[in-house]
């Protein structure tokens, strides 16, 4: 780091004017902005794996690298990635790596590399001249279609091309090394999953694919690819763009989740709230489960990192099957080590600092999820459902339902020895610490929205306060009955339904006040990374690439430091 200072100042001694002085700017803002994500590496103790598992990571390593690949090229072109290579900076190609492109995803895809202008609202799935009128226009029902790309012929007429013809060559590998995974494969669920999701790769039906993914519930890995979410496609939010995520399953936490889930109806019960707000049985069954990411590869590593997925996006799915829900916890912890503990050991107090902890955190996140099926679905007022009645204060609410119940159960499960590694103190101040992560950057969308009048209601209650030091001390006892008053007004609100009510209290409540603001600006200030880049592969893992060769029935034990990788 160091040489690199000393070479940008031999630059500028050697140059002279203004513009040396700029580019020294440009230079170090690049590197302050790399910093935003703090490195962090996705080990696995690949022991804990079978012989045949871990020949399937490493191909399935290889299969979301060819994700990787296809979604260069739907964000930013072939060609344009190509030309990184020539970049001598190495903040500047690092960034750009990490943002998939020249745009900033941390700051309004604002262009960062030189030569680029504003970024294409349809990314690279829509030739960057057409218009609005001549997408109107084009007679082809495909045009739409979440799976394909438009280009301009010679003829200057647009085509459309399905997904499976445009990366027909990197397609084509991924098929060959599916065929070696299927091989492999020794779990039922896996193996059909497998062969179903490689015909949909083929065709670009996803269908059946996603419908056998959501049968597949034995198997410790779990392997999420293709084209999947809609956010790059910011024209029209039809296209997908390719992704995967490598993942084992944590036995351990899911089998918790899933005895607890069938706990709701005695925990909807205990609700504290008036009885006639709780009269509803919540649902027992949940497919919520927690993994350990092994690879992140394509849309879900670009920029901010995902920490925990809803999947299949398909309606026709959630009828007949549901979604499934995975809580990403290697991920969590990253973020929770490089970020919540950096902000908490800058706000929080000197004596409940050591109460922010990991498994508290992770705890809180996970039932805010099971606590989603707690409360009341139905008003009871006569104003239909919900969602329904609060309109577009309904986010805003449910997500503070789910987050305050969700607290609620961690402090139940406590009590009750279920969950006995926290206390109810590490809840409590860990549940805090992440109030202030994520208000962080202000409260404008649901989640933030609902932390705010959460904030708000419990410091009114004096739940916490502040010492000699400005910094945050929870008061146990009036943080319990400050969650008891907020959960019963939450529950409340979205039993009546009243929209008016709702919107005037977020209103009011749901925003960040001035004492509040000045603590966000000293985290500002202390350079606290916003997000995380992964170290990850092949090599971090120490496993082998499968490269083009046949696959081995059994694994020879090689002493690590002998084993050879390609790259
Ligand atoms: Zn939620």
């Amino acid at each position: 780091m160091k040489k690199h200072i000393l070479s940008i100042m031999a630059v500028a001694i050697l140059a002279t004017g203004g513009s040396t002085i700029q580019a020294q700017d440009k230079n170090l803002e690049i590197k302050k902005k790399v910093e935003q994500y703090a490195p962090y590496t996705l080990k696995y103790d690949t022991k804990l794996l079978t012989p045949e598992e871990s020949q399937l990571v490493g191909i399935f390593i290889e299969i979301a690298d060819v994700m990787d690949d296809i979604f260069w090229e739907q964000s930013f072109g072939k060609e344009n990635r190509d030309k990184l290579r020539a970049i001598n900076d190495p903040y500047l190609r690092r960034y750009a790596e990490i943002n998939y492109g020249a745009w900033d995803r941390l700051d309004s895809e604002k262009p960062f590399l030189p030569g680029f202008g504003p970024k294409p609202a349809g990314a690279n799935f829509y030739p960057a001249d057409m218009t609005k009128t001549e997408f109107e226009k084009l007679d082809n029902p495909l045009k739409t279609s979440q799976y394909t790309i438009l280009r301009r012929n010679d003829k200057g007429q647009i085509e459309v091309i399905p997904y499976h013809k445009a990366y027909d060559r990197q397609l084509r590998r991924v098929d060959e090394l599916l065929g070696k995974a299927i091989e492999l494969a020794k779990d039922d669920g896996l193996r059909k999953y497998l062969e179903t999701r490689r015909k949909a790769l083929q065709t670009d039906d996803y269908l059946e694919s996603d419908l056998v993914w959501m049968d597949m519930k034995e198997s410790r890995l779990d392997f999420v690819f293709g084209p999947i979410e809609n956010y790059e496609d910011a024209l029209y939010g039809y296209k997908t763009a390719y992704e995967a995520f490598v993942l084992v399953k944590d036995e351990k936490w899911s089998n918790d989740l899933a005895r607890f889930t069938k706990m709701l109806p005695e925990l909807q019960k205990q609700l504290p709230c008036d009885p006639k707000y709780k009269q509803e049985v919540p649902g027992t069954e949940s497919d919520l489960n927690v993994y350990d990411v092994i690879y992140y590869a394509g849309d879900c590593n670009a920029g901010s990192k995902t920490i925990a997925i809803n999947l299949p996006n398909d309606e026709r799915v959630h009828l007949e099957k549901g979604t499934r829900r995975l809580q990403l916890k290697n991920a969590m912890q990253a973020k929770f080590d490089k970020i919540l503990l950096p902000i908490a050991n800058l706000m929080i107090s000197k004596e409940q600092v050591k109460n922010v902890k990991f498994d508290a955190f992770f705890s809180n996140v996970c039932y805010h999820e099971v606590a989603h099926g707690l409360g009341i679905k139905n008003t009871i007022t006569g104003k239909g459902n919900v969602r329904k009645a609060l309109q577009n204060q309904y986010s805003a609410w449910e997500e503070a339902k789910a987050d305050i119940c969700g607290l609620y159960i961690v402090q139940t499960l406590i009590e009750k020895g279920e969950i006995n590694d926290i206390t109810i103190e590490d809840a409590y101040v860990t549940y805090l610490a992440g109030l202030l992560r994520s208000v962080r950057f202000g409260a404008t969308e649901a989640h933030g929205i609902a932390n705010m009048m959460c904030f708000n209601y419990m410091q009114e209650q004096k739940a916490f306060s502040r010492d000699k030091e400005g910094k945050y001390v929870v008061n146990v006892k009036n943080m319990r009955s400050a969650l008891e008053g907020w959960a019963a007004l939450v529950l409340k609100t979205e039993g009546d339904g009243d929209y008016n009510a709702a919107k005037a209290y977020a209103d009011k409540n749901g925003k960040v006040r001035p004492d509040l603001a000045k603590d966000l600006k000293a985290i500002e200030k202390a350079n606290i990374p916003v997000d995380i880049v992964y170290k990850q592969g092949h090599r971090v893992l120490n496993i082998e690439k499968d490269s083009r060769n046949t696959v081995r029935s059994t694994i020879k034990p090689v002493p690590s430091n002998q084993i050879k990788f390609k790259k």
